[in-house]
């Protein structure tokens, strides 16, 4: 294996990683040839690698990192319920005190009349859930054919069958035969990749009136629920025109179809909200829930849920779902110090103030440069387009993988930045200052003018 590497341990992580590792989300031809980054402690929004490069964490990890790295408190949340209680389920009528106490904190942040948590390992479970509990809460009601989900082109839900199948990446669903039959999907409301010559609000009116559409082909009866983010993140930071919630949240209502806020990224104030779905001010029915719950510090995910469903699962007796992890103490003890830092801290609203809004000024001065199209962001959520042309948003040909070059020249620079396509994206630890925010974008300009040199 070829590696560019001065620690001799770098190159045995990667041999090791090479004969037993099987990476998520890795061109497995790529890594043979180069071998993984070697990633091997991290502190506030920095990252270091095996080679003792510091790394500005751009992406919060996966966009979950939202406290930043290094929080003892966690540290000693974790290890006190370890001592306490490492592990018990909460099947078969149980509950232990950080499972309540946590579901408590989570009520008391999310939207009026949504108390209710059911607890999952991840983001994907927490989608998995969420497509049996409304086919679950609708024959319940006496109407098993109300069992459609409607979920978004290139929105994303998750890597397990159902989160992939609601999701709407069709390189993901042609490895696998997905999506399973009951999901379909409707354009996003990609303004700038999609919207062509519309005003982007005409626009996003035109791609929400898409849900009704669906509906009357497919009959109102037969429709169970929506899936969203309120956002889409991993689809490229797709911030949807104003006009485009309200019209959703309308036709639901007309139609009595259940909305389900995939608040993954968006939730735990990445939008300068406690949740995304605030941000635009329409009202899910279902939140799942994940990442920055515990900041990334231990895996958990969950489903908030409206009271009325839940009066409805109450009447219809046992639901057969769970994950041995559901609601895992340990994860659960860290999740509520870490809401506490969030909320005594007052992170959320800090991003809200100041840190976001200067995000979003600074990285609107990339708009500037050469090689970008738009520059987006909400929060603290941030992405730019790559073009060759900005008056007619013409992209460079897909060979060149424009925004894979950019990318790599971030790492060598000391910056995660993501790229979606040719779509560069940004979504820090909420914790970034704004000096720290200077350095971000004094990278990001620096690798745009990289990346811009070797373009034809
Ligand atoms: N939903 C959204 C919006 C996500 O961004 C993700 C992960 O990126 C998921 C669900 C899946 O979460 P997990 O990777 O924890 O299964």
């Amino acid at each position: 294996m070829k590696g560019t590497t001065g620690n001799p341990q770098t190159r045995q992580w990667q041999d090791l990683s090479h004969a037993h590792h099987l990476p998520p989300f890795s061109d497995y031809r790529q890594l043979r040839e180069h071998g993984p980054r070697i990633i091997t402690r991290a502190s506030g929004v920095y990252l270091w690698d095996s080679e003792g490069n510091r790394i500005l964490d751009g992406m919060a990890g996966l966009w979950c990192v939202n406290v930043g790295y290094g929080r003892e408190e966690l540290v000693e949340a974790a290890i006190r319920q370890m001592r306490e209680l490492p592990y018990y389920n909460l099947f078969f009528q149980t509950a232990h005190p950080p499972a309540v106490e946590l579901a408590k904190a989570i009520a008391e942040l999310a939207p009026p009349g949504m108390d209710h948590v059911f607890f999952t390992g991840s983001g994907s479970e927490a989608n998995d859930t969420v497509l049996r509990l409304v086919r679950h809460y609708w024959a319940t009601r006496g109407k098993p054919k109300k069992n459609v989900v409607i979920g978004r082109w290139n929105g994303y839900h998750g890597s397990t069958v159902a989160g992939v199948s609601l999701g709407g990446m069709k390189a993901m669903h042609a490895q696998g035969d997905l999506p399973i039959p009951g999901i379909e999907h409707i354009d996003q409301p990609y303004w700038y990749g999609e919207g062509g010559e519309l005003d982007p609000d005409e626009f996003g009116r035109r791609v929400a009136d898409q849900l009704e559409r669906k509906i009357l082909e497919l009959g109102e009866e037969r429709i169970a629920a929506f899936v969203a983010e309120p956002i889409q993140g991993a689809g490229g930071v797709i911030v949807p025109p104003d006009s485009y919630w309200p019209r959703i949240r309308e036709i639901l209502d007309k139609y009595d179809i259940l909305f389900a806020a995939d608040e993954v990224i968006c939730g735990f104030g990445r939008t300068g909200e406690w949740f995304g779905n605030q941000y635009y001010g329409v009202m899910p029915d279902l939140m799942m829930i994940a990442k920055g719950l515990t900041s990334g510090y231990l895996p958990m995910g969950g489903v908030v849920v409206r009271d009325r469903i839940v009066e409805v699962l109450e009447e219809g007796g046992e639901f057969y779902h769970g994950f041995t992890y559901s609601g895992h103490p340990v994860a659960a003890a860290v999740a509520l110090e870490n809401l506490r830092l969030l909320r005594e801290e007052g992170i959320v609203e800090r991003v809200r103030t100041r840190t976001a809004p200067y995000l979003q000024k600074r990285w609107r001065e990339l708009a500037e440069h050469p090689l970008v199209g738009e520059v987006r962001g909400v929060g603290m959520l941030a992405a730019l387009e790559l073009v060759k042309d900005k008056r007619t948003r013409e992209r460079f040909p897909a060979e060149l993988a424009t925004g894979m070059r950019c990318r790599e020249h971030c790492f060598a620079n000391g910056l995660v930045m993501r790229a979606v396509g040719d779509t560069m994206i940004v979504a820090p630890p909420l914790v970034i200052s704004e000096a720290e925010i200077d350095e971000l974008i004094a990278k990001a300009r620096l690798c745009l003018d990289l990346t811009a040199s070797e373009m034809p």
